[in-house]
């Protein structure tokens, strides 16, 4: 060529380079896309910033990038009108610079094959574009006077300069797609690697397909930059209105459900990171609860669900985080022990249970609206990390049988007067119907801990407060409802209803209840169930600790204002067991689910009661 002034072999001091590069972490290619568009994005902001300084004048230009797919050609083609590079910067910063940088990426990371080793695999810059391409040409001017170059590499690493071709200043980069990767020459890949990476990049970027006939004649449609330069999470959160949020997240997110609520982030030095993390809605139980985080460097795409940036107990939330002081070009080991990612992370948490605190004290009817979503979460989040829970314990609602909402401190301080430091609640308001509506008639208010998780989230409330506890309706009717009045003892009795449990240890007590129609009640207390539940855990996972026999601590109360009590009395002795112990069933039935052997027993035995009518 005869215009050549410089001609180059990168492979002869880096033998090993481009094979590297071409195979590089095969799942993460797209990213070639990404380096070099943000290249030009860069080269953009700096030619800005010299005009801002007065170093240059650009007059009323405006900055884009252009994104050219030529399929015919095999070419894929990125342009910017940016800083631009003189024949000695190129060589400086892509032959020596670039390489070396791309040099020690491969070089540290070579043996680290998982391809979540590196966050968003930064670093491997310019050099990328050879993981698809067999020839690459850099045609660039600077903004100075200094004429255009033409640098073109081959993917032995065998570069050529000479003369460029240039109109104005800018860099544009043709990446000659190899014949493996034709993959990259379809529209629809190159559209998703830009839709992914480069939707919030802080420069208008233009994507066009040679030869596309659909899109020909709709120019507005060509007019419009495929990303978006100043996303939400840049503005003031005081100006952005809930219209934005909602429309951010359905865009981003692609979600159609609204969020459930959201926060920005906007934390200055010395964290200086922002973003906005929305509480999405989860229809059920059983959907997958993986949010999605995205995390930016400077509005560059790096990577979704940074498990060292989110705290896992918060990975459910949905949102973007941008953090430009992110060391990213490191491994996740390194994120791991970094400071300034559990300092990132520590201010989500605060922001997190902050908004959770506001809500609850100055928007508490949209609170108690969305708390059934995010309950599980916030149990979950508790029980995970106390310092959260410090943070929100007085944002906990407990959610009453008659469907409203209070705060642990309402609760106590209304049911002073009936019982202390107490909160009664139900595990299934369906089998423990009948004491609801006993409670409910002395007017006493129930919580409802009905999910799976919810006996441990309660065994952690009682461990960081002690002051409170909380009981199970079928633990302690008796004490619950004072109303009752303490009976003189039927020895007799008593020794019948023990007699007919088969169990020796069966208390009997004697009360007179507002509800005439409960004759007797079963209960067991609430330390003794909850050993209970815990040896069948063990027993379900294999870890035999001898179960204890049922019931253990029960406690049978019997309610002398029940006219059937009050007819026990007179009846003649085989009747009068019958019936005892027919009541006793039903008082067991009423506590629990019967076992085969003890419903069987129950039908008979309903059948022979039937047959005194
Ligand atoms: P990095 O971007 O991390 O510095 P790269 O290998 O991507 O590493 O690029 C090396 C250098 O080449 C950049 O720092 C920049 O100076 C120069 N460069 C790359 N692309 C462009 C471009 N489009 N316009 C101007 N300079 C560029």
């Amino acid at each position: 060529m005869e215009n050549t002034f410089k001609k180059g072999g990168i492979s002869v001091q880096t033998e090993h380079i481009f094979p590297v590069i071409k195979k590089w972490l095969y799942s993460e290619k797209d990213i070639f896309l990404r380096e070099i568009v943000s290249n030009a994005s860069d080269a953009v902001t700096k030619l800005k910033r010299l005009a801002s300084l007065g170093q240059y004048d650009g007059g009323d230009e405006t900055y884009r990038i252009d994104v050219v797919l030529d399929k015919l050609s095999k070419t894929l083609t990125v342009s910017d009108n940016g800083i631009g590079m003189t024949a000695e910067e190129l060589d400086r910063y892509i032959c020596q610079i670039a390489l070396s940088g791309a040099l020690e990426f491969v070089e540290k990371y070579e043996g680290d094959n998982t391809s979540n080793g590196i966050i968003g695999h930064f670093g491997l810059g310019f050099y990328s574009s050879f993981m698809v391409s067999d020839t690459v040409e850099l045609i660039t001017k600077s903004y100075t006077d200094a004429p255009a170059v033409h640098w073109t590499c081959n993917t032995e690493g065998n570069y050529e300069t000479a003369a460029g071709e240039r109109e104005g200043h800018g860099t544009t980069v043709i990446m000659h797609i190899s014949d493996e990767e034709a993959a990259y020459l379809e529209k629809s890949k190159i559209e998703e690697i830009l839709d992914k990476y480069c939707a919030f990049m802080p420069v208008e970027i233009f994507f066009r397909a040679e030869g596309d006939t659909e899109e020909k004649n709709d120019a507005a449609e060509e007019a419009a930059p495929i990303n978006d330069t100043t996303p939400l999470w840049l503005k003031n959160p005081s100006d952005c209105t809930p219209e934005e949020y909602k429309e951010f997240y359905r865009k981003v997110f692609r979600d159609w459900r609204e969020p459930l609520f959201w926060i920005h982030v906007n934390a200055d030095y010395p964290l200086n990171f922002r973003g906005i993390l929305y509480f999405p809605k989860i229809t059920n139980e059983y959907e997958s609860i993986e949010g999605q985080v995205k995390l930016y460097y400077n509005q560059v795409f790096v990577a979704d669900n940074i498990k060292e940036v989110i705290p896992e107990y918060l990975l459910m939330l949905k949102g973007v985080l941008d953090c430009p002081e992110l060391p990213l070009n490191v491994s996740r080991s390194y994120l791991q022990n970094n400071t300034y990612v559990s300092k990132v992370s520590a201010h989500i948490v605060k922001k997190v249970a902050d908004k959770l605190c506001s809500l609850c004290n100055t928007a508490r009817e949209e609170y108690e609206k969305v708390w059934g979503d995010i309950r599980t979460f916030v149990e979950y989040a508790c029980m995970r990390d106390r310092k959260f829970y410090d943070r929100v314990k007085d944002s906990l609602l407990l959610e009453l049988t008659d469907g409203s909402f209070v705060t642990t401190a309402d609760y106590l301080e209304a049911a002073k007067e009936k019982h202390e430091n107490t909160v009664y609640y139900t595990s299934d308001k369906a089998a423990q119907a009948q004491y609801i509506s006993m409670f409910a008639a002395e007017g006493l208010k129930i919580a409802v801990f009905e999910k799976v998780l919810d006996t441990q989230f309660l065994s952690m409330l009682e461990s960081y407060d002690s002051n409170v506890k909380y009981v199970r309706i079928d633990a302690d009717v008796a004490a619950a409802l004072k109303s009752g009045e303490a009976a003189a003892e039927d020895k007799a009795l008593s020794e019948l209803f023990v007699k007919v449990s088969g169990n020796e240890k069966l208390k009997v007590e004697f009360t007179a209840l507002k509800d005439s129609s409960v004759p007797v009640l079963l209960t067991i207390s609430e330390e003794s169930r909850r050993m209970e539940e815990m040896m069948k855990m063990y027993a379900m996972s294999g870890m035999n600790m001898g179960m204890p026999s049922y019931p253990t601590e029960a406690t049978l109360t019997v309610n002398t204002a029940s006219p059937l009590i009050a007819k026990l009395g007179a009846m003649e002795d085989e009747k009068r067991e019958k019936t005892a112990t027919y009541l006793f069933e039903l008082a067991l039935l009423s506590q629990r689910k019967l076992t085969a052997e003890e419903l069987q027993k129950f039908l008979s035995d309903s059948y022979s009661v039937l047959d005194w009518i």
